[in-house]
């Protein structure tokens, strides 16, 4: 058996395509376009390269970016500065800070100040409160984007046993929130799990968050599973995920490629949670 691809690129091309509309009706009905402000503090280069690719998205779905660029030396004080000048400016409909930040800026300086309304990378304690509670709000990218990948394709999620290997604030514990929230059964699993193949075994869903190449492999996985892998990591020939592709795509139904999964979902959510965070602030 072959497993399905849950093809990330192509569905996200079919939801840039109806995302760039409602933009234009927007743009339409309020005269201005929703703009999301990206913050880089310092040169790293990863962080150089997905702000592009978030300048891209923009560009393509007709949201304005406003990427300002800030030195590795910003101080707290700076850093908060510029956060209240985004959250007091009417035309920044939404606003993502890239991360890691260079030392000693730490997240938390970002999220003490970075109105709830703006955080379209949904990483303030106020968002993940809301999604904890299971209200609405801002829910992070990249594990909104998987399950979006997962309903794209008419994953059934109802009752399924799913098992999400990685509790990062970012990834693994939103993700199990948003399954558990779709009535999934939902085990987190992380560095300190007993016989973690055991329990992997047993997932009908399975979701790797690891950040460590082929961590998962084949005699991990339950026959016909579904395999969500969010792990980008450099390999030799390009970025490989968490997931031994080669050996899960035969003991799989349905698997998500790396590069071309989950990937490319997640920016098109941050262009989406734009859009309503520009909706949200013009209904006010
Ligand atoms: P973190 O490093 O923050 O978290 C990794 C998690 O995996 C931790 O909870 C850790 O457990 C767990 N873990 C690590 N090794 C093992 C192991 N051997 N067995 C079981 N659990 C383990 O990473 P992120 O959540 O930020 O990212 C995860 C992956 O997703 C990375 O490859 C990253 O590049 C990628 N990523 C992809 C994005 C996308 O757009 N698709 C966006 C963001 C990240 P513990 O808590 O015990 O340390």
């Amino acid at each position: 058996m072959t497993a399905n691809l849950l093809d990330g690129r192509a569905l996200s091309q079919k939801m840039k395509g109806d995302l760039a509309q409602e933009v234009q009706g927007f743009l339409a009905q309020h005269g201005y376009a929703p703009t999301l402000a990206v913050l880089l503090l310092g040169e790293d280069p990863a962080s150089q390269s997905y702000v592009k690719a978030i300048n891209k998205a923009c560009s393509d779905a007709g949201i304005g970016c406003n990427q300002i660029v800030l030195p590795a030396t910003t101080t707290e004080g700076q850093l908060k500065a510029q956060l209240r000048q985004f959250n007091e400016d009417p035309r920044t409909s939404g606003v993502i800070v890239q991360m890691p930040l260079p030392k000693p800026l730490t997240q938390n300086m970002v999220t003490d100040v970075l109105s709830p309304d703006k955080d379209v990378d949904g990483i303030c304690p106020a968002n993940a409160g809301l999604l904890a509670l299971g209200q609405e709000g801002f829910v992070p990218n990249t594990p909104n984007g998987g399950l979006a990948l997962l309903k794209g394709y008419g994953i059934d999620l109802v009752g399924k046993r799913a098992v999400v290997v990685g509790r990062s604030n970012i990834v693994g514990k939103p993700l199990a929130l948003l399954l558990l929230q779709e009535h999934c059964t939902v085990t987190i699993c992380h560095t300190r799990t007993r016989d973690l193949p055991a329990v992997t075994r047993e997932a009908d869903i399975l979701a790797a968050a690891i950040g460590r190449a082929g961590a998962v492999t084949g005699d991990m996985i339950k026959p016909g599973a579904v395999v969500l892998d969010f792990g980008i990591n450099p390999g030799e020939k390009g970025f490989v995920g968490d997931v031994d592709f080669e050996a899960a795509k035969e003991i799989a139904s349905w698997i998500t490629p790396v590069p071309g999964g989950t990937g490319p979902m997640t920016n098109v959510m941050l262009m989406r949670n734009t859009l309503r965070a520009a909706r949200k602030a013009a209904s006010r």
